[in-house]
Order: structure tokens, then sequence, then C-alpha cells
């Protein structure tokens, strides 16, 4: 890394150090390091398939067949991923009074088994299955198990309603309760640390600019560069585990406090 990104480094473990009500904003990049790759890149699903939009499921029975296909195909990396550094160190921060939440854009629910308490999953999850009619709740892996018997439809086995992942499709609204406590959590934080998302994804792309209105220092650390770079504080363009290590590696010496 660059001395530019040792500056950087510094930075954040200071901004983090002084936080005691700080917010991290997560997408799928904090994953990839656990083998699920993000939607945009190379291998991801979104460059083998057009996504299914949530009117089409509701009325397209050869559409809802293709959302399962999608499913059987990209849900074998979600089970098999087991939370990583970046993920470790966001539960850690929460745990010493610096993060007051984890708001995150991922289904893989890997922020939970890190160990992260407060989780505000903006898009659901796709380890739980629900019934759209009477809604009755199904493990990812009983659902896997039926797709890989062969049913191409899965059907709810209380009502023989339609059963959808409890994720936020595209065309499909976010849950309001659940988009209210991550605008609640951003307006009263003091730090807004992006982590692993290209900020392109709206409306919660929106939540950085709406941290910085009130006051909270923002800071970004991603690969690639995002449109919300120059709102930032601090940007970092690297590796999540890697950086974030280095954050703490200054943090835990003192160097942040
Ligand atoms: P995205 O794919 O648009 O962007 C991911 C970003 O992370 C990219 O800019 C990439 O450069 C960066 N990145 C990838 N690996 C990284 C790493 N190791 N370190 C640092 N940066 C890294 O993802 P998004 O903005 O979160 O939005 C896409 C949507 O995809 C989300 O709505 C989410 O629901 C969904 N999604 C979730 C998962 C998951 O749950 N793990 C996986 C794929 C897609």
């Amino acid at each position: 890394m660059t001395s530019e990104t040792d500056q950087s480094v510094q930075k954040l473990a200071e901004l983090l150090g002084a936080a005691t009500r700080g917010v991290a904003f997560t997408g799928a990049g904090i994953s990839t390091e656990s083998g699920i790759a993000d939607f945009r890149s190379p291998g991801g699903v979104w460059s083998r398939h057009k996504p299914v939009m949530f009117q089409d499921f509701l009325r397209d029975p050869a559409e809802r067949r293709r959302y399962w296909q999608i499913r059987r195909e990209s849900i074998p990396s979600f089970m098999a991923a087991t939370p990583n550094a970046g993920h470790r160190v966001l539960a850690r921060l929460e745990e010493d009074g610096r993060l007051a939440a984890v708001i995150t854009q991922n289904i893989d629910e890997l922020h939970q088994r890190a160990g992260s308490r407060r989780v505000v999953e903006v898009h659901g999850t796709a380890m739980k299955v629900a019934c759209l009619s009477c809604d009755r709740r199904y493990t990812g892996e009983d659902i896997q198990v039926r797709l890989e018997a062969g049913e191409d439809e899965p059907a709810c086995g209380d009502c023989g309603g339609i059963l959808k992942s409890m994720t936020v499709s595209f065309g499909q609204d976010l849950p309001q309760d659940v988009w209210a406590e991550a605008v609640e959590l951003t307006r009263a934080c003091d730090v807004f640390l992006v982590m692993g998302s290209s900020l392109v994804v709206q409306p919660a792309a929106g939540l950085p600019e709406m941290a910085a209105a009130g006051g909270a220092r923002v800071a970004i650390v991603n690969r690639e560069a995002t449109p919300l770079d120059d709102l930032a504080d601090v940007v970092i363009h690297g590796g999540i585990g890697e950086t974030m290590e280095r954050v703490m590696a200054h943090l835990d010496s003192g160097a942040g406090c």
C-alpha cells in the first residue's frame, strides 16, 4: 500500500477510535473474501442472468421457474460461506461500543454469524424462504433439497401458495419498518463507514449523503471508486480484510484514540 493509503488507514482508525454511535453500511464486496461473488464482477450472478423483476415473478410462472433456477445455482456459495475478517472487525467494533449497528445490502446473514448483534437487512435475507399467502417460513436448506430433487417451482406445503426468498427483489419496495430503522440510525450516527458497495443501488446508496448532511464523518473502503468518493472524509481503495486488519492494528496500538 502507498503512504497515502497509510495516512488514510490511520485517519480511519482515528475516526473509529472517537466513534460512539458509528454505523457500517456494507454491500456485496464485504462477502467476496468469503467466496460469494458480488453482482457486477465477472462470475457474479448478474453477469450471467437477467434479474427476475418482482411483478414478473408474481404474474408469470415461467419467470418463477427462472427465479428458482437462479437461486438453485447461486445459493450453494452462500451456504458454504463463513464470515471473514471484515465481518469479524465490525462485530468487534460493536462490542467495543464504537458501532451502533450494521446496515447491510447483503442477503447472506454473515454479519450475524460473525457476532454482529444489530444488523439491519435492507434487502432482506436469502437464507430463508416464505409463503407469500400464509407466511409459513422455510429454511434455505429445505428448499434447496426440493429444488435439487427436481421441483422447478416449489409451492407452500401448507396452503399451496407461492414461495419466495425473503429478499427484496428488483421492482419490490423495501420493507418500510426496516428502512425507517436504517434512516434513523444513519441520521444519528457520528461515523458512517461504507464497506464493499458500489453505491449505485438506490435508495440505499443515498444513506451516505444523509449521514453527511447530519454531520457524520463518512469513510469508504472499496476496491474501486464510487460516485460518492468526493463526499467522504476518508476513501481507501483496497481489499476490506487487509485494510480493516491494518485499521484495527492502529486502534489496538492506541494510535486511533
Ligand atoms: P456491488 O456488486 O454493486 O458492489 C460491490 C463492490 O464491492 C464493488 O464496487 C467492488 O469493487 C467491491 N469489492 C468487491 N470485493 C471487495 C473486497 N474484497 N474489498 C473491497 N471492495 C470489494 O454490490 P452492492 O453495491 O452491494 O449492490 C448489489 C446488490 O447485490 C445488493 O443489493 C445486495 O443485495 C446484492 N448482493 C448480495 C450478496 C451477498 O449477500 N453476499 C452477493 C451479491 C449481491
